[in-house]
């Protein structure tokens, strides 16, 4: 940074102020993570500056040999340590391995039998008439996700969503007194639509999924079964979720993100059955812009230091410590969705505080926790002011908290919650944004937070 300093000192100071943040409060963003220095300094190299489209072998550029190495390196690790037939290490990001899949499925769904029907070897040799057909046919296609209030993310078929563009979509829930998913709602649900693609995954849902059912209920409409595992991939990889609940041995494609619960570089990455590899690999360029090299090194190192039995600890220590927090905000008296967590999220109910969730977001941060607002299912203050408040311990695990040190946690959290009293508009209206935190409460948490 010292160097940077000399170019751009405005650049420097937020770099080194964010360390500063990062450290002085506690993280409980559910998909954030501090990655490792081996990570963090991989990325941050000459590896950046080669261009590599097209894959291992196969690049549109000379040169590429070095790179070849990286992402050989970074797809053994994945394919190896998720027990995977094919892994694509180039998505830059989660949302793009999940739209570089859905390309994929239909590519090798809807293009290649199309190609084989019209007599052509490839998209080049159709006529205008063969296009137009193949175009209709790929918007044809159905998905089904978890909605989005009941915890699935924006890429599973939400409608402004690029995934609710491309397809024809319609999203499960969850039962609405259990908020847990019943799978025989869920079958029935997937019977009436007949999906191509069935969707399992979530961004806030603090339950385990059982993946062996979802390929049963897929297996039944002859749907490609997609399961996104961007959360909590470092649960999988740390066999916390092993039979039934790990995705690989079921889903047809699995994707996620590497710098949630993996604790990687940001990125993401996809695994698939063989079946799938040759319409996956030609998803640079046909999707994603030129591979970050620098990216899929630091993804291979992560995934190396995830194989460890260190990891697996790791990985443990996050159930663990989610439970530890989930059972000591109930003890003070804070509603959970669910009623409680088996994965690494617990999201908090505020309502009973006569809070939102921007309310109690806002009140957490100013008193050193930092969290995310988060719809519940059925939420009546919609997804902008919501109900909830989504917290999730991979961040603190990696700091080496321990569950006493959540029952702390949880001490801080009941205590900002009660101490916070929402407040009127300028009109005299209940506001959904303002509130009072008294200075004592605030004051004991930033205290609590910098002990811990
Ligand atoms: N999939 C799920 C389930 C997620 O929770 C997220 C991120 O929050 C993504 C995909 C998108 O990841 P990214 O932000 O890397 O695009």
């Amino acid at each position: 940074l010292d160097m940077v300093e000399k170019v751009e000192p405005r650049i420097a100071a937020a770099t080194r102020q964010e360390l500063t943040d990062q450290r002085a409060s506690l993280k409980l963003i559910a998909s954030e993570n501090y990655a490792s220095l081996p990570v963090l300094a991989t990325m941050g190299t000459w590896l950046s500056d080669k261009y590599a489209e097209g894959t291992v072998g196969h690049r549109f550029y000379a040169g590429c040999q070095n790179v070849d190495t990286v992402e050989s390196v970074a797809a053994e690790h994945a394919r190896e340590l998720f027990g995977a037939e094919y892994a694509y290490v180039q998505p830059h990001s989660g949302i793009d391995a999940n739209v570089t899949a859905y390309w994929s499925i239909l590519a090798h769904h809807v293009e290649s039998p199309a190609l084989e029907e019209f007599g052509a070897r490839t998209v080049n040799d159709l006529s205008e008439a063969d296009w137009e057909t193949l175009r209709k046919r790929f918007g044809e296609q159905r998905l089904m996700g978890m909605s989005l209030d009941a915890g699935g993310h924006l890429t599973h078929g939400f409608r402004p969503n690029i995934s609710g563009k491309m397809f024809h979509q319609r999203a499960y829930g969850t039962d609405p007194e259990t908020q847990l998913l019943d799978y025989d709602v869920v079958a029935q649900q997937v019977r009436e639509f007949k999906p191509l693609v069935l969707v399992a995954g979530y961004s806030a849902y603090p339950r385990r999924v059982n993946f062996a059912k979802m390929r049963e209920i897929a297996d039944e409409v002859g749907a490609v079964l997609m399961v996104d595992m961007a959360h909590f991939a470092g649960l999988v990889a740390g066999k916390v979720f092993t039979g039934d609940e790990d995705p690989v041995p079921h889903a047809h494609v699995v994707t996620t993100t590497t710098h949630k619960s993996l604790r990687g570089p940001r990125g993401g990455m996809i695994l698939a059955t063989k079946d799938y590899a040759a319409d996956i690999d030609r998803g640079c360029p046909l999707v994603l812009g030129g591979p970050l090299s620098h990216v899929m090194a630091a993804k291979a190192v992560a995934l190396a230091e995830a194989r460890t039995e260190e990891f697996r600890t790791y990985a443990a220590n996050v159930a663990a410590n989610a439970k530890a927090l989930a059972e000591g905000l109930l003890r003070r008296g804070v509603r959970l969705v669910t009623g409680g967590t088996d994965n690494h999220i617990v999201l908090m109910d505020v309502r009973d505080f006569g809070l939102t969730g921007r309310q109690a977001e806002a009140a957490l941060l100013e008193s050193g926790i930092v969290t995310n607002r988060n719809s519940v299912p059925n939420d009546p203050n919609g997804a902008w002011y919501t109900t909830g408040v989504r917290l999730g311990t991979p961040a603190l695990t990696s700091r080496g908290f321990t569950t006493s040190d959540m029952d702390a946690v949880a001490e801080m959290i009941a205590g900002v919650l009660k101490s916070t009293k929402p407040t009127t508009t300028s009109k005299g209206e209940p506001s959904k944004a303002k509130y009072d935190l008294s200075d004592e409460a605030r004051q004991h948490s930033l205290d609590e937070a910098e002990r811990l």
